[in-house]
C-alpha cells in the first residue's frame, strides 16, 4: 500500500480555504494498512452556517445569479476536464481511503464525474428556462419557468463519494443552484480534490463549498434554514431520519438508501456468462454497493449447479492489496463494517445456513479489514443474512419452484433498488424485469445510465437521480398568467 498521505487544515468556504471554526482534525484511516492515510478539518454547526450563507450569497450575486445555461455549461465542462486530468490521483485517494480496488475507483471515481458533468451541461442547454403554454383558456397563455430551488445541502456516503457527490451536484449546478457538500468522514480527503478542481476552473465564490463533520454536522445542515433542498446518499436509518427533519420543514428532500437486490437466475440461464455478470452485480467494491445483487435466486432443478458456480466466483475473488490493479476485493471501510458483517455471517451459520465459500477472514492477510468473499446457502426467506443489507461480500443462494415464487421471493423485502435477471431469451427477461418491485433492473447486466433515472422503491428511497428527472429535482416551477391583451416579449 501507498505511503502517501494527505492532510488538509482548511474547509473550502466561499471560494476561499478557511480554518474550520475548531483547529481539531480527523484522521482518515487506511483500511488496508490500518494506518492514518490522511487527516481533515473537524468541521462544526459554525462551519455549516458560514457555508450555507456563502452558497446563500453566491446564489443572489453575479455572476452566478444571471447566468445562463449556456454559461453554466461552459464552467461544468471546465470542471469537467479539470477532474478528468486529477482523475488517476482522486482514485488513489479514494483507494486510500475506502479500499475500492484501484481498477474500479480509476473508472468509478476517476472518470465518473467528468461524464456525468458533460451529460447535465448539454441537458441544461436543452432544456428552456421558460416556455409558453395554452391549454384550455382561449385568449390567455401561461409562462412556465424553471427556476433553481436555491441551495441545496448534499449529504454522501464513503463508498462511491466522488460519483455519488455528482449524481447531485452536476444536475444542482445545471439548474443554477449553489451547494454545501458533506463528504462522509471516512472520505472527506477526496473532497477537498474536487474543491480545488472548481477552484481551478473560476467557479463563483460559494457556488461549490465543502464542508467536513460526521453525523452531527449532517443533521446540522439538513435542518438549516437557509437549505432550499437535500440531497442524501446513505443508509436507510439516516436517510429516515432526514426524511422526517425535511417532512416537518416541507423541504425537497431526495433519498438513495439501501438495498438488498436480487439476482433472478432463470431454468435457461448460460451459467458462465451468469457467473461472469455476477462478478460485476453482486460484489463490486468489495461488496459495498447499494444495488448489488446479495440475494442469487435458482431454479430449483438447477440449485446445486448455482450454488457450485457462485462458491467457485467467490473463491475465484481473492482479495488484495486495493492499489493492485489484478486486485477485485479489496478491504471493508472500516473495522467497525468487518465486524457488523462478520455478524451477519455468524448469523446465517446460527440460522442454518451453509456456508460454501468463505465464512472468514482471509488467512494470508495479516493487515486490512478484510473479509473473504462469502457464500451462503439453503437459508430460509426469513433469515437474517437474506432480509437485510449486510454491505459486504456477502450473498446468498435461495432455491425457487418457478417464476411466480421467484418473483415473490424477489419482492420480498423490505427494500426496492436494483435486480437483474438472467436468461437467454431476452422477452422472457424483460416479462420477468416488469414485475419486479425495483427502481432498476437489468437483464444479463446491470449498469446505470446517465440518461436514465436511478433510485429507489420502499426502504431503498425517495426521489430519483441521473436522466432528466435528477435534473428536475433541482428545478422549483412557476406558471405566469398573461392575457392575450397584455402578452410580453417571449422568454
Ligand atoms: P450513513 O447513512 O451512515 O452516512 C451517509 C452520510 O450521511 C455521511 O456523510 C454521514 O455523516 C451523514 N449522516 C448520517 N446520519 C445523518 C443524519 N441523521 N443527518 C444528516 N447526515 C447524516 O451511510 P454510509 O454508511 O456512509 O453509507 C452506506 C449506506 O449508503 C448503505 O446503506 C448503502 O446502501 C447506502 N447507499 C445508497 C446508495 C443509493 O444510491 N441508493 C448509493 C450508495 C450507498
Amino acid at each position: 500500500m501507498s505511503t502517501l498521505t494527505q492532510e488538509h487544515t482548511d474547509l473550502f468556504i466561499g471560494g476561499a480555504w478557511q480554518p474550520s471554526s475548531d483547529r481539531a482534525l480527523t484522521q482518515v484511516i487506511c483500511p488496508a494498512t490500518e494506518e492514518p492515510f490522511g487527516a481533515a478539518p473537524t468541521g462544526t454547526s459554525v462551519d455549516v452556517d458560514r457555508a450555507v450563507d456563502a452558497a446563500r450569497h453566491a446564489l443572489r450575486t453575479t455572476p452566478w445569479a444571471d447566468s445562463t445555461a449556456e454559461q453554466r455549461a461552459q464552467w461544468m465542462r471546465a470542471l469537467a476536464d479539470e477532474l478528468e486530468a486529477r482523475g488517476d490521483e482522486t482514485a488513489r485517494v479514494v483507494t486510500n481511503e475506502n479500499g475500492m480496488p484501484i481498477s474500479l475507483a480509476r473508472v468509478a471515481e476517476g472518470k465518473g464525474p467528468a461524464a456525468t458533468l458533460r451529460y447535465y451541461a448539454d441537458l441544461a442547454e436543452g432544456t428552456p428556462t421558460e416556455e409558453r403554454r395554452s391549454a384550455n383558456l382561449p385568449g390567455r397563455t401561461t409562462v412556465v419557468r424553471r427556476d433553481p430551488v436555491g441551495v441545496v445541502a448534499l449529504v454522501v456516503p464513503w463508498n462511491f463519494p466522488q460519483s455519488l457527490t455528482m449524481f447531485k451536484l452536476a444536475p444542482a449546478l445545471a439548474a443554477g443552484c449553489t451547494v454545501v457538500i458533506k463528504p462522509a468522514p471516512e472520505t472527506a480527503l477526496d473532497a477537498f480534490a474536487l474543491a480545488a478542481a472548481a477552484e481551478a476552473c473560476g467557479f463563483p465564490p460559494g457556488v461549490i463549498n465543502v464542508i467536513t463533520g460526521g453525523r452531527d454536522v449532517g443533521a446540522y445542515l439538513v435542518a438549516h434554514p437557509l437549505v432550499n433542498k437535500v440531497a442524501f446518499t446513505g443508509s436507510t436509518a439516516a436517510g429516515r431520519a432526514i426524511g422526517e427533519v425535511c417532512g416537518r420543514l416541507l423541504r425537497p428532500v431526495t433519498l438513495e438508501l439501501g438495498g438488498k437486490s436480487a439476482a433472478i437466475v432463470l431454468d435457461d440461464a448460460d451459467l458462465v456468462e451468469t457467473v461472469r455478470g455476477l462478478a460485476w452485480v453482486s460484489l463490486l467494491n468489495n461488496g459495498q454497493t447499494c444495488y448489488l445483487n446479495s440475494r442469487i435466486l435458482a431454479p430449483r432443478t438447477r440449485y446445486d449447479e448455482v450454488v457450485d458456480a457462485v462458491a467457485d466466483l467467490a473463491r475465484s475473488f481473492r482479495a488484495g492489496d486495493p492499489l493492485d490493479p489484478a486486485t477485485r476485493v479489496g478491504p471493508l471501510v472500516t473495522q467497525q463494517q468487518r465486524e457488523r458483517v462478520e455478524g451477519f455471517i455468524a448469523a446465517g451459520r446460527a440460522e442454518g445456513g451453509r456456508i460454501v465459500a468463505g465464512g472468514g477472514r482471509p488467512k494470508d492477510m495479516d493487515r486490512g479489514w478484510y473479509i473473504e468473499p462469502t457464500v451462503l446457502a439453503d437459508l430460509l426467506p426469513s433469515a437474517t443474512p437474506v432480509k437485510e443489507e449486510i454491505f459486504g461480500p456477502v450473498l446468498t443462494v435461495q432455491p425457487y419452484d418457478d417464476i411466480d415464487h421467484a418473483i415473490k421471493l424477489a419482492n420480498d423485502s423490505e427494500y426496492g433498488l436494483g435486480g437483474t435477471v438472467w436468461t437467454t431469451d431476452v422477452d422472457r427477461g424483460l416479462d420477468v424485469a416488469r414485475r419486479v418491485e425495483t427502481g432498476s433492473i437489468g437483464v444479463n447486466f446491470f449498469d446505470l445510465d446517465l440518461g436514465a433515472p436511478f433510485g429507489g422503491v420502499k426502504a431503498s428511497g425517495l426521489g430519483r437521480e441521473l436522466g432528466p428527472e435528477g435534473l428536475d429535482a433541482y428545478i422549483t416551477l412557476k406558471s405566469i398568467y398573461l392575457r392575450a391583451t397584455d402578452q410580453g416579449g417571449q422568454a
